[in-house]
């Protein structure tokens, strides 16, 4: 396994407006400086205590993105270095990012994560609880998050038809969002969607941000 070489192979295939999140998780500290080294720098990890175990040994400029499912108690640990939280999926854990934030003097970009798979196992957002959170007042009076995207995984299916379908969704999602809460703002541009097995068919379909894994690092032992 030689992740500079994996590395270089996928950002050779995408284009490099295309952001390329390194997903870590469950991989070994070396495996991340040997991307590091490879001169990357965004990385994914989905559980918090993995990261905050990982995080202060690993260089400091690593951007780190949080892409799990996150519970409002553990906010706090990843609020004064997280590069960005991909994983918002109610309004409840926006408003606790917003607080921590706020505790350490910071904006933190996030993104909302929307349910775009027909399996029913996925977190996310759908299209009314999403408007629910961008007309609440509580969102209105937040000064520590910005939202930047939307974030959406689609079923592990071997039906590519099925995928592209589920990632048309995202976009659409996206699209309405932008023009309808968004249209002023600049920063609101990102797409995150995309993995190891589904990440040209998410490109196809106007991905900005892919979040990759077993494809650098190796397949993993356990999910
Ligand atoms: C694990 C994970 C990925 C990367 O998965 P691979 O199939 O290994 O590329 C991407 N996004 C999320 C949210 C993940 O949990």
């Amino acid at each position: 396994m030689n992740v500079g070489e994996n590395l270089s192979r996928i950002k050779k295939e995408i284009s490099e407006s295309i952001k390329l999140v390194a997903v870590s998780k469950t991989k070994p500290d070396e495996m991340v400086m040997d991307a590091y080294h490879a001169g990357h720098r965004r990385f994914g990890e989905n559980k918090v205590q993995d990261l905050i175990a990982r995080q202060p040994n690993l260089p400091q400029n690593i951007h780190w993105h949080f892409i799990g499912h996150l519970q409002t108690n553990k906010v706090k640990y990843l609020a004064p270095f997280v590069s960005m939280i991909e994983s918002v999926d109610r309004l409840k854990v926006l408003k606790e990012i917003n607080k921590q934030a706020a505790k350490v003097d910071r904006v933190i970009p996030c993104l909302l994560q929307f349910h775009i798979a027909e399996e029913e196992t996925k977190f996310g957002l759908d299209m009314a609880e999403a408007k629910a959170l961008l007309e609440s007042e509580a969102y209105a009076n937040m000064k520590n998050i910005r939202l930047e995207g939307v974030m959406g995984m689609a079923t592990f299916t071997e039906d590519e038809e099925r995928i592209r379908r589920e990632f048309k969704l995202l976009r659409n999602i996206f699209r309405e969002l932008k023009v309808t809460y968004f249209a002023e703002e600049e920063a609101f541009n990102e797409i995150s969607m995309g993995m190891s097995g589904d990440y040209k068919i998410a490109i196809e379909e106007g991905s900005t941000m892919v979040r990759i894994g077993s494809l650098i690092f190796g397949e993993r032992e356990y999910h």
